[in-house]
């Protein structure tokens, strides 16, 4: 049996050479065959070469280079497909993902498991990112249809059975954290302690976490779309019952000058909430616009893998 784990790099030439001794020391320990599938994702330091010289020291270490950067999404797409473990697993290149937890994920496995999920702990998180992780979690899973929890990431164990469900799923804008939750199967979660980054820095920006997690709203579902119909169902009941009631006045007391601020207040809600409606549909138009145009999720410059691309042609 064949455990493959796939690790997603970008500018990760200090990292991985850190990665790749504590995850061998766990394998060697487990004694079963493994591949490890480095990903680069157009790395703009000496990830790459880092990777060429592993694999020419250690034929279990294999790389797939992409043309640029594609992002997280498409680096383990491409390692998923690549993989030909019978178990997977996903986890990155800077330590912050214990390779110790790989152990009890195998027991997890043998024991029958089809997802053996990490659940990280929030400690050494600032509180406002840990506030506002919590409540991101909260509105996610008012608004999608799958469940999404908290601490828990990329960081898991895939059978065979899971990741062939994965990889038919062929839809480009691609959110993990969802899909996985989407395909379901036998899950476990186990828990760690958070970790500190060993390396380099995090590439996640602020405006990169926004719009991930706008993505994360809209790729399961159309409920936004709905909700922007209620509201101007709302609004327009309001205008209405508003018209009514000035009406009843004018009968009543005849037209009395002002209403200024009544009318600006009307025109900025209503003006409000157009905006949010069109930007709402605009958001699923974009994703329309890309699944249709089926643009491959990555390009690959280099790798050591030798398999056919046929058996690969995934999108
Ligand atoms: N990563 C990637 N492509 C990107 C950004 C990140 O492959 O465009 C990889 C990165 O090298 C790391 C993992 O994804 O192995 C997680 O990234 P990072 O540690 O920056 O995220 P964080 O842990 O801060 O959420
Ligand atoms: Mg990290």
């Amino acid at each position: 049996m064949m455990l493959s784990i796939i690790i997603p790099c970008y500018n990760e030439e200090g990292a991985i050479p850190l990665l790749y001794k504590h995850v061998i020391d766990v394998l060697k320990e487990i004694g079963m065959s493994y591949e490890l599938i480095f990903v680069n994702d157009g790395s703009k330091d000496n990830t790459l070469l880092q990777l060429k010289l592993l694999a020419k020291k250690d034929n279990h270490v294999k790389y797939i280079s992409f043309s640029r950067n594609f992002g997280k999404e498409s680096s383990m797409l491409a390692g998923l497909s690549y993989a030909s473990g019978q178990a997977v697993i996903i986890m990155d290149a800077d330590l912050q993902h214990p390779p110790l937890l790989i152990k009890e994920m195998i027991n997890a496995f043998h024991a029958g498991y089809d997802q053996v999920i990490a659940k990280r702990t929030r400690t050494g998180d600032s509180v406002s990112k840990t506030f506002f992780a919590k409540m991101y979690y909260k509105i996610v899973n008012h608004l999608t249809d799958v469940e999404m929890v908290d601490g828990v990431g990329d960081f898991r164990l895939l059978s065979r059975k899971a990741v062939d469900a994965l990889l038919s799923l062929k839809e480009s804008n691609r959110f993990s954290k969802g899909l996985f939750s989407w395909i379901g199967f036998k899950q476990k979660i186990i828990e760690y302690e958070n970790q500190e980054r060993q390396v380099g820095e995090t590439k996640w920006s602020l405006k990169k976490l926004f719009n991930y997690g706008v993505q994360g709203i809209l790729s399961f579902n159309d409920k936004p779309l709905r909700i922007t119909f209620q509201l101007g169902l709302v609004c327009v009941l309001m205008s209405f019952l508003y018209i009514l009631w000035t009406f009843i006045t004018i009968l009543k007391e005849g037209v009395t000058v002002g209403g200024y601020f009544t009318t600006i207040s009307a025109i900025l809600v209503i003006g409000g909430v157009q905006l949010i409606s069109i930007g709402v549909l605009g958001e699923y138009i974009g994703k329309i616009y890309y699944e249709v145009k089926k643009r491959p999720p990555y390009l690959i410059d280099d790798t050591n893998i030798n398999v056919k691309e046929s058996e690969h042609d995934i999108v």
